[in-house]
């Protein structure tokens, strides 16, 4: 069957602009002989260069480390010690990123490493150290390749499973279609393996119980991530505004399948990744401080411009990057709610000055504004606040 290259098949996918795509290591690995895929990467790496062709911005999740480490080291996964475990995902991850390299690089594109922890977006200026570097990344043109380090991840700290890591990087990033490549290609009314009856379910435009009932008995032969974990996958992606589709990787360029209306569990939420943030800024309930904004800044906030420091005049509270603010006009009305990118003290130390000043009253260079644009609600009725 002729397949068409220009993913044109799935508008979804089509008008999706930053794509993250979640490989599990049952499609890359061999399980009996613990050999690569090569050539089934390749096609992969030929799917997303093809995306990055269309002015996509692509970020890999792949597994796999474990497994080929295990294989070298002689190791049996399954009933691995943590320190087995580690010692197997050292030994595999350097192997994993080589391949990845490699695969990438014959299309031209640059492959960058980022290994995380369940710690990196748990912990609020470790997971905007991360943010930052993914945009970095995406802005040179380079394809992220992330795994979780389970070198470093203790049996209580860790994600497990590549699933949920997916959908938080996808949140992360606020990436708008998250593909999870799956030995099935979607979720099914019961388990296909066991039930003939099992119909395919095409779409769910909000997760039910009845969903976590159809997934119970689903489990995937390798990986740690049965259904279970693709349904917390797909509730992390949706409340970030994010779509998610569950297909099937068990063909050479699932990609481009999936582009051309291959067989897939959408899942599709209510609102954008945009919309999203938006909500859940505005719905902090306990903003950490206030910034006190002249009437030329209040002015450029309401024309969704961003809130640079020459506009604050004074600083309220304890907070650090990342934090929650108020955003406080002239007569005392909250106006908006934002993000900051500077803690209190250096907020205090920047403010009534020009953006140019901040190398020099700081010593490094950081965000030009206070509180950027993408990172900032403009509230409703305007309210009084007591201070
Ligand atoms: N991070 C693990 C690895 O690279 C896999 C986790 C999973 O099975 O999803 O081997």
């Amino acid at each position: 069957m002729a397949v068409p290259n220009d993913f044109s098949g799935c508008e979804r996918l089509q008008r999706s602009r930053r794509v993250v795509i979640k490989i599990g290591s049952a499609l890359l690995v061999e399980q009996a002989t613990g050999a690569l895929h090569r050539a089934w990467l390749a096609a992969l790496c030929t799917d997303v260069a093809a995306l990055l062709a269309q002015g996509k911005e692509v970020i890999v999740v792949s597994s796999g480390a474990v497994a080929l480490g295990a294989q070298q080291l002689r190791i049996d996964s399954r009933r691995a010690r943590l320190q087995d475990h580690q010692a197997a995902a050292a030994v595999g991850q350097i192997r994993l990123a080589h391949a990845y390299e490699e695969a990438l690089g014959s299309h031209g594109v640059t492959a960058a490493q980022l290994l995380l922890t369940l710690d990196d977006s748990e912990n609020r200026p470790r997971f905007l150290n991360a943010v930052n570097t993914f945009f970095t990344l995406l802005k040179y043109g380079a394809v992220p390749v992330v795994n979780e380090n389970d070198t470093i991840a203790t049996q209580e700290l860790r994600y497990g499973d590549n699933d949920r890591l997916a959908a938080r990087v996808a949140q992360m990033v606020s990436a708008d279609c998250l593909i999870v490549l799956s030995d099935v290609d979607g979720l099914y009314t019961a388990d296909p393996l066991t039930e003939p009856s099992a119909t395919h379910v095409p779409l769910v435009e909000e997760l039910t119980q009845a969903h976590w009932d159809m997934a119970g008995g689903t489990r995937s032969a390798h990986g740690s991530g049965g259904m279970r974990t693709k349904l917390e996958a797909a509730r992390i992606a949706m409340s970030a505004g994010c779509q998610m589709a569950i297909t099937s990787g068990h063909v050479e360029h699932p990609i481009r399948e999936l582009g051309a209306g291959a067989r897939a569990t959408w899942f599709v939420p209510g609102s954008t990744p945009r919309a999203a943030r938006k909500q859940w800024i505005a719905g902090t309930l306990q903003p950490k401080g206030f910034l006190h904004l002249d009437a030329g800044a209040s002015a450029a906030l309401a024309e969704g411009r961003s809130l640079l420091p020459a506009g604050v005049t004074d600083v309220d509270g304890h907070f650090d990057r990342g934090d929650t603010v108020s955003l406080v006009d002239a007569e005392g009305r909250e106006v908006g709610r934002g993000l900051v990118a500077y803690g209190a003290d250096e907020a205090r130390a920047i403010i009534g000055r020009q953006s140019a000043a901040i190398p020099e009253i700081l010593g490094y260079r950081g965000r030009d504004e206070l509180v950027h644009r993408d990172d900032l609600v403009i509230l409703g009725p305007q309210t009084k606040v007591a201070l």
